[in-house]
């Protein structure tokens, strides 16, 4: 049989049928290193630079397996990728025929159920609702999978989504008169019969959880699962091994009781004026809360008055919904699905309550006119391994740009619990970074807890965007300093701007490939994720090393959990998770071969402070620079007028540079 380096190679069928296909050596090494786990039932955890090709490298060997494997990738987006794009164009190419499915978590499909109540109930809805309810009314009379991706002309946080969709909460499952015709179980169906399924992290973890507590599978028994995008795997896992209460949640469970009963024709008073108190308790809970958005530890919450009266009062007005439910549930499968639901409502605020479960971190956040509690899991190790059996009688294959710190993937690895001395391995970037790009560290930058940081950043930064052939992204690690930094480009009009929030994250990055001479301003998802390719992109700032925020109550919390466990935060924790983060962010920069571009880290601890050395040692080897008049050089733009890079000052100490002052135009 034909190996997946030879597939991969020069003379392989790839090379044949595909114009632009480069055979890789990186993309050859881990194809075979793939192949070799799933022949073995063995787990592989491999770090595949930009432009290393890692897709078909771990496509070609799972097509050519011929087993059941589970593709799972960190978004919709490349779900939707991989599926609509690369498995058609390995198909064609490897002349191969293996059946596909995609899956998606099942709030992507559209409910049958809950449409027509939509449309029953379409009195209750805002006139954007209404006309947004028309355009799905008409797609749902053609579509033949109700994905709702294929609704291309509604944004995908429109409200009318959560009203056509289905939670596991309100679906009916087999009790449902459109089970045959569910567009959720049409697509399961599919995913059982396929070769090759590819799903995401979320459903993943989803499936996990379910087994776990013994309710169920969402997904299909597998000889192997391949994880794309891997370093988001530990996030995913800890939110579904976690749980919680939102506002809307209650409210929604509310609305549904009494919608439920209404169909039902019931005539008891007690169920719509229950349903109607836990409504007003979670509002008036939410009001306890005080205005603004903020996140803090639980446990204080609850021990001041007001909200504690508050979430009192929340508990004894499920309580009551619960045993009202329980009267009528037989009435009809919505009520009796309405009455689980509150019964599950009811342990759960009764564990926040309590919040005394050592393995977990409780907090909450209030976001606009929605509060949340939830209960994170300290550690996803344990649970992940439990869930997953310890990956027995399967092969596990993790991937993806940014999984080692340096050379150590210690850090991934201990997060999920994979056992110290499964297979690693780590191919660079094809591309000639010495070539294509340059770090641009700017001298003399105060300290990063400066008020005048930003705005020095920003003096610092500008003339680098100016001289530069196209836009610039800056990503930020705090919502004040975007905020400063848009204020002020706003008031210059300079640059066309895009900000973070002014529009959704698609519609921002669209508008950036189009202007092409753009500066998008962007914090935590523009980190990762963007593909931007060309001129278009051609510097990245970034604002400061993204340590996570000490005083986030899920880090102080398990800063105190390995603190009992006897390890230190800061090397365990804090900087292996930003140098992770650094890596994706600088990641944006340089997309492919013909690609060229200017990094432009701000902060000055990466040269200050011993712990810089283990960020520059995990970035792409691009040449560092302190000087403006070499990145101008570089990005095309001839300076002969300009003075020299002043000297350093005193107050600037040079440790990591090699021995190579700032400023002195030194390529490092
Ligand atoms: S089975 Fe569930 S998801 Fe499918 S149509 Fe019925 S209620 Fe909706």
């Amino acid at each position: 049989m034909t190996s997946a380096t030879q597939t991969l190679g020069p003379e392989g069928p790839l090379a044949e049928a595909l114009d632009n296909f480069q055979p890789r050596p990186e993309q050859q090494e881990m194809a075979a290193a793939v192949e070799d786990a799933l022949a073995n039932q063995g787990t592989l955890v491999a770090e595949a630079g930009t432009g290393t090709g890692k897709t078909f490298a771990y496509l070609v060997p799972v097509l050519q397996s011929e087993r059941k494997v589970l593709v799972s990738t960190g978004t919709r987006n490349l779900q939707d990728q991989l599926y609509h794009r690369d498995l058609p164009l390995l198909r064609r190419a490897l002349g191969a025929d293996f059946r596909t499915a995609l899956l998606k978590g099942r709030a992507n499909y559209l409910c049958i159920h809950r449409l027509e109540r939509a449309v029953y109930q379409e009195r209750e809805l805002s006139g954007e609702q209404r006309a947004d309810l028309a355009r799905i009314r008409e797609w749902a009379g053609h579509t033949t999978h109700g994905d709702r991706a294929e609704v291309t002309s509604l944004a995908e946080d429109a409200a009318i989504w959560p009203r056509v969709t289905s939670t596991s909460d309100n679906c009916l499952g087999t009790e449902c008169e459109h089970y045959d015709d569910c567009f959720l179980i049409q697509a399961r169906r599919r995913a059982q019969e396929a070769d090759v399924v590819v799903v995401n992290h979320y459903l993943f973890c989803a499936d996990l959880n379910l087994k776990s507590e013994g309710v169920g599978e969402l997904l299909p028994k597998a000889d192997a699962v391949v994880f794309d995008e891997a370093h988001q795997l530990p996030e995913a896992a800890s939110r579904f091994f976690g749980t919680g209460i939102s506002s809307y949640g209650l409210r929604e469970l509310a609305r549904d009781s009494r919608d439920e009963f209404a169909q039902e024709a019931g005539d008891d008073p007690q169920l719509p004026e229950a349903a109607h108190a836990l409504e007003r308790a979670a509002g008036d809970w939410r009001r306890a809360l005080g205005e603004g958005d903020w996140r803090g530890a639980w446990k204080p919450v609850l021990e001041q008055p007001a909200p504690r009266q508050a979430f009192d009062a929340l508990r004894a007005a499920a309580d009551r919904l619960q045993n009202v439910l329980e009267i009528h549930a037989e009435r009809g499968k919505g009520l009796a699905r309405c009455f689980d639901r509150a019964k599950d409502l009811n342990e759960r605020l009764n564990f926040l309550y309590d919040a005394d479960d050592p393995d977990f971190v409780f907090w909450m956040e209030t976001r606009g006119r929605g509060a949340f509690v939830h209960a994170t899991p300290l550690e996803v190790a344990g649970p992940f391994q439990r869930a997953t059996g310890g990956a027995k009688g399967q092969a596990w294959v993790f991937t993806s740009a940014t999984l080692a710190v340096g050379e150590s993937f210690t850090h991934f690895c201990a997060r999920l619990g994979l056992p110290g001395d499964v297979a690693t391995r780590k191919w660079e970037s094809p591309f000639h970074f010495d070539e294509q790009a340059r770090l641009y560290h700017p001298p003399r930058l105060p300290d990063p807890g400066n008020p005048a940081y930003t705005d020095r950043l920003l003096d610092a930064a500008l003339p680098v965007v100016a001289a530069s052939p196209g836009g610039a992204f800056f990503l930020f690690t705090s919502h004040r300093a975007l905020r400063q930094a848009a204020h002020r480009l706003r008031r210059e009009g300079r640059f066309p701007l895009l900000v973070q929030g002014d529009a959704p994250r698609d519609h921002l990055i669209h508008q950036f490939r189009s202007k092409g001479n753009a500066v998008l301003l962007g914090t935590g998802s523009f980190w990762e994720g963007v593909d931007v390719r060309g001129a278009a992109l051609s510097v990245v700032v970034i604002d400061k090393l993204p340590f996570p925020s000490p005083a986030d109550p899920v880090i102080e919390a398990r800063d105190r959990y390995l603190k009992e466990k006897g390890l230190e935060p800061f090397p365990h924790e804090h900087l292996p998770t930003a140098v992770l983060t650094l890596k994706q962010g600088a990641g944006r920069l340089i997309r492919d071969a013909s690609d060229a571009g200017v990094l432009i880290i701000g902060d000055p601890r990466l040269t200050r402070k011993t712990y810089g050395k283990t960020f520059l040692a995990s970035l792409p080897p691009m040449p560092r620079t302190y000087d403006l008049n070499e990145v101008k050089r570089f990005l095309g733009q001839e300076t002969p007028d300009e003075a020299p890079a002043p000297t350093p000052q005193s107050n600037y100490r040079e440790e990591d540079s090699g021995g190579a002052g700032e400023g002195q135009g030194t390529l490092l």
